[in-house]
């Protein structure tokens, strides 16, 4: 019983540990989260070693990964669905339906999020998204839509598909239920989040320490809403993104045009998005990327060939398996400190989602981890010569 198993503990020590249980007893204060939604948010921060060691700055991640719908995604499909219901726009088991294209993560947010408070999803996908986020999704219980991936055409294509599909129920009046669109990209309850709680979590578990922060944008919500917060309380903040393959934002931040200048022909060319990473990277300066534009202060590109091997770096140095986005910013991160930073910097990331989201996209293309230790240094992974 627990009494005899303390009084062992008393009989080893004097009794000193009987006194501080029943003294911890008095003062402890109860801590039950309550549904799902109380889960969200709140999440550890992580100093990675490795990365740290290797560049001699103290390289931090919020570890986004912990949130209960495995993503930062969790809370922002909560702020948007309670700001629908303030604004009278969803009544809870009322046949009321949301609806979202997304390429994952905010879908299977919203997903879950729907479920606890008693609305249905509907999310717009395109086809080639990964099959274990499809799965995940449909074991939510939520409606899944294929909608053939038109990334270099118009990329808003799931998006304007599920904004259709939310017009449609409204404008029947004999369905049961009124039709939320979501939209994510341009909802301002989205950057409204970050600046609300990620900002401000960030700010006290580094004490207001911190330099530098690096990370991608899909949405923008994350980088806008931690920029605008963190830059009221520490102007000399300097805030980098990441950005992978085919995305327009690296030259939006660096240069002000989202297009490659053709410079010979003087022709304005569109980016191939063709890339392993999925949910950062865009060709469309949104409304949640909007808002906090002007506070990026710089922009790394990384490759497909760095991510990868930055995801089997972070497995065998540090046990720590993470998506494809992670892994982008992790190399955003360590180079802005080898490169630009120098040693004795704060730089704050993000892990956004974990690996087990990217299994058959991803991380097949990773290959295999050795069962010898890493012995990698992070100079044969990243291309330094380049920013
Ligand atoms: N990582 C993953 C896995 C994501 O799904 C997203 C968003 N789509 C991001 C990062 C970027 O976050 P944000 O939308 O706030 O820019």
């Amino acid at each position: 019983s627990i009494l005899s198993r303390w009084r062992g503990v008393q009989d080893r020590d004097g009794g000193r540990t009987i006194r501080m249980a029943s003294e911890d007893a008095r003062t402890v204060k109860k801590d039950i989260r309550v549904g799902v939604e109380g889960l969200i948010g709140s999440t550890p921060l992580m100093k990675i070693k490795s990365l740290s060691e290797a560049t001699g700055c103290e390289i931090l991640a919020k570890v986004e990964m912990m949130n209960p719908g495995g993503s930062a995604k969790d809370r922002i499909a909560l702020a948007l669905v309670e700001r629908a219901e303030a604004e009278g726009l969803l009544r809870p088991n009322s046949g009321d339906v949301v609806y979202e294209g997304t390429s994952g993560s905010t879908g299977i947010s919203l997903a879950m999020i729907c479920r606890a408070k008693g609305y249905r999803a509907h999310i717009c996908l395109p086809d080639d998204t990964s099959t274990e986020k499809v799965d995940l999704l449909e074991k939510l219980g939520a409606e899944v839509e294929k909608v053939p991936p038109a990334s270099i055409v118009d990329s808003r294509q799931y998006v304007n598909q599920a904004r259709a599909r939310a017009n449609e129920r409204n404008s029947d009046d004999s369905i049961e239920g009124r039709g939320l669109f979501a939209d994510q990209f341009e909802n301002e309850a989205n950057w409204k989040a970050h600046y609300d709680h990620t900002g401000p979590e960030i700010y006290q578990q580094t004490g207001g320490e911190v330099d530098i922060i690096v990370m991608g944008a899909g949405t923008g919500g994350t980088i806008s809403g931690v920029s605008r917060y963190l830059k009221q309380l520490l102007p000399n903040l300097k805030v980098v993104l990441a950005d992978p393959p085919g995305s327009g934002l690296y030259n939006k931040v660096k240069y002000g045009v989202m297009f490659d200048i053709k410079e010979r022909e003087g022709t304005r060319r569109r980016h191939q998005v063709d890339t392993l990473v999925e949910g950062i990277g865009i060709n469309r300066v949104t409304r949640n990327f909007d808002v906090g534009r002007r506070l990026v202060d710089d922009a790394i590109r990384v490759t497909d060939e760095e991510a990868l091997a930055m995801a089997k770096f972070l497995v065998e140095h540090d046990g720590l398996f993470v998506g494809s986005s992670t892994a982008v910013n992790c190399v955003a991160a360590a180079k802005y400190a080898l490169n630009t930073a120098g040693p004795g910097h704060t730089i704050v990331t993000v892990i956004c989602d974990s690996g087990a989201r990217h299994l058959s996209k991803f991380w097949k293309a990773v290959g295999p981890i050795g069962g010898e230790l890493g012995t990698s240094s992070l100079e044969d992974i990243l291309d330094l010569s380049s920013t």
